[in-house]
């Protein structure tokens, strides 16, 4: 079998900075819905099949969504049908269809209603789970709400008790961080309180100095992120812009131990050179210089997947030059400061021109820019100004890149502002499609017309459909079943304009409208 053999490949290339289970009694199935590829280089993912393993007695197997591949998992190629447990780590919007597909693919039943005693309970959890989990309520059994560390050790534990199917919902149902539709009812009206609280860290006090940190359990060749030691430095930022989920979901901050993150490292360096810095806003850590110096003393060559723009100083760019990194990405977000000071993104164009002179005049022949089009308040001049911005950020890397004989190429990255739950933009509209496509090709037109700067912009079609499933209810049932039956997104999108356009555009003034999907879900 095609899928089998490819796994077995797979499986001779990874190596453990922490030998899973191999044997125990009870065993609970872990997917990530996407590829391997893509999977392997999700955190999350990785750290909660390290947490799962921990567990005396307990064997977790990995699994994930793969078209021509069996639904079984990819340990032992055990079908998903006979475990008692399937769990899956949710981390992005446009994972939610594959969920089902990979349901549809081991003939389980999708509804959660139609399926018994004689199917494994389904557990989702992962950043979507705590953002909206309504849009997957009529499919799910029970949802976790915040950090493995606090809910994977019940979980384990229900599961070593072998309860049946009622009971094991029941006590589960009783936990804090639980979402257990069948008893709390669709918008938790059942728990106590009437909702359901995140588990997570509320202080930094509860960061210890002891503390472990996340990274990587398995390293691959075979994914996105080939090798890389993934570490997770902190959680949250300060900033606050108004877009952005991790900062209102993720705050207050935690910043991790430079101590704890170093000994990460340390034990992993047999078996990898590479890094990766996972965090909301990577150079806020207080410690980031240590951090940077003790990686690059063992050895590492170290990748960070963004930076913050005030955060860019002198002596974080040297580490990463002199170690050969040459790329780094940066989120302006919006071509003006004015747009940025009303989505709360405290960047002046003086700081935007100043930083990025600085990083090319460290030698990096690449900066990524994340923008958006779409943004509320936004004018045709703050599009136009994108342009402009650009152009400016080109000359100076011109001017900076003489003395390397290399000018730096700029790769804008604009994506369409989507309002997402839990920040104060929930409530916002996503632009119309016509407006959105139009910016989108002014923008590529016009920054076609500057040297060595390489457009990327999301299809509009992709942005209306992650708009809907982050903010969806269960009345979206019917949509992702045909989804998952295969019918494109594109047709989707044509077919259910009108019930598509009442979540990603309400019309109903905020206020007005009933509470939101999510408006259970509370942080205290
Ligand atoms: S700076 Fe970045 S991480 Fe911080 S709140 Fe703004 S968008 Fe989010």
């Amino acid at each position: 079998m095609r899928g089998t053999t490819r796994r077995r490949d797979l499986a001779a290339l990874e190596r453990f900075t922490e030998e899973p289970n191999r044997y125990g009694a009870y065993r609970i199935a872990l997917g990530f819905p996407n590829s391997y590829e893509i999977g392997m280089s999700n955190l999350g993912f990785q750290w909660v099949y390290r947490l799962f393993n921990r567990v005396p007695d307990v064997v977790c197997e990995r699994f994930f969504s793969e078209e021509d591949e069996p639904a079984s998992t990819f340990e032992t190629a055990t079908p998903l049908s006979e475990f008692g447990l399937i769990a899956w780590s949710l981390s992005w919007e446009m994972d939610v269809v594959n969920i089902l597909r990979t349901l549809r693919a081991a003939g389980i039943p999708l509804s959660r209603e139609a399926r018994d005693e004689r199917h494994p309970v389904l557990l989702v959890g992962g950043d979507i789970a705590r953002m909206n989990p309504a849009v997957l309520v009529p499919f799910v059994d029970a949802f976790a709400l915040g950090d493995g560390e606090r809910l994977v050790p019940g979980i384990a534990d229900l599961a070593k008790r072998g309860l049946d199917r009622d009971s094991f919902l029941r006590e589960l149902a009783a936990l804090p961080g639980f979402f257990v539709p069948a008893l709390h009812g669709p918008r938790a009206e059942g728990a106590e309180s009437s909702k359901v609280v995140i588990q997570q860290p509320m202080s930094r006090k509860e960061i210890r100095p002891d503390f472990e940190v996340p990274h990587s359990t398995i390293l691959t060749p075979s994914t996105e992120l080939a090798d890389k030691l993934l570490i997770e430095i902190s959680r949250g930022c300060t900033e606050m812009c108004r877009f952005c989920w991790a900062a209102y979901a993720m705050a207050p901050v935690k910043q991790y131990p430079a101590s704890s993150i170093l000994d990460a490292a340390r034990a992993a360096r047999p078996l990898t050179d590479r890094t990766g810095l996972i965090a909301t806003a990577v150079c806020d850590h207080p410690q980031i210089i240590e951090i940077l110096e003790g990686l690059a003393a063992l050895g590492y060559h170290i990748a960070l997947s963004s930076i913050k723009i005030d955060a860019i100083e002198a002596p974080i760019l040297e580490v990463l030059s002199r170690q050969g990194e040459r790329a780094l990405a940066i989120a302006p977000e919006a071509g003006n400061e004015r747009l940025r000071r009303h989505v709360n993104k405290k960047v002046s164009d003086a700081m935007l021109r100043e930083k990025a002179r600085l990083v090319f005049a460290h030698g990096f022949t690449r900066l990524k820019l994340y923008l958006q089009v779409g943004l509320p308040s936004e004018t045709d001049d703050d599009v136009h100004d994108i342009v402009r911005t650009v152009a400016d950020l080109h000359e100076i890397a011109v001017a900076e890149g003489r003395r390397f004989g290399r000018v730096a190429e700029l790769v804008p990255s604009v994506n369409p502002f989507i309002p997402k739950p839990h920040t104060p933009y929930e409530d916002e509209s996503l632009a119309d499609d016509a407006s959105l496509k139009e910016k989108l090709a002014y923008l590529q037109r016009e920054l076609a017309r500057i040297g060595n700067v390489v457009f990327r912009g999301m299809p509009v079609g992709e942005a209306v459909w992650e708009a809907y499933l982050a903010k969806a209810d269960e009345s979206a049932a019917d949509i992702l079943e045909e989804a998952a039956a295969g019918t494109p997104v594109r047709r989707l999108l044509k077919t259910h304009r009108g019930r598509i356009d009442a979540v990603v555009r309400p019309e109903v003034a905020a206020g007005a409208a009933a509470p939101a999907p999510w408006s259970f879900i509370s942080k205290r």
